[in-house]
């Protein structure tokens, strides 16, 4: 199964940064609502990789990363998440 981990935005208190909050190339916010946007965040749909940084290119080579070792080992980590008791 494919697993998909969509890249959202976010404002340093931890609410979501929409796409309507839009921004000058250099970053800054040009919603009036908008204190900046401060991380880029992705959980992937598997639930055994998340990622929360500032840079939003580095999370998107980390996803791809893990996308790639989805294809190796997608049954070793179906077992590893079978802790969680579900
Ligand atoms: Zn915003
Ligand atoms: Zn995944």
């Amino acid at each position: 199964m494919a697993c998909s981990a969509p890249l959202t935005n976010h404002h340093d208190d931890g609410t979501l940064c929409p796409a309507d909050h839009k921004h000058t190339s250099s970053g800054r916010p040009l919603h009036p609502d908008c204190p900046g946007r401060a991380y880029t965040q992705a959980i992937c749909s598997c639930g055994g990789w998340e990622m929360k940084e500032s840079g939003k290119g580095y999370v998107n080579e980390s996803r791809n990363r893990h996308f790639a070792s989805h294809t190796q080992g997608p049954k070793v980590l179906r077992d590893l998440l079978r802790v969680d008791g579900s």
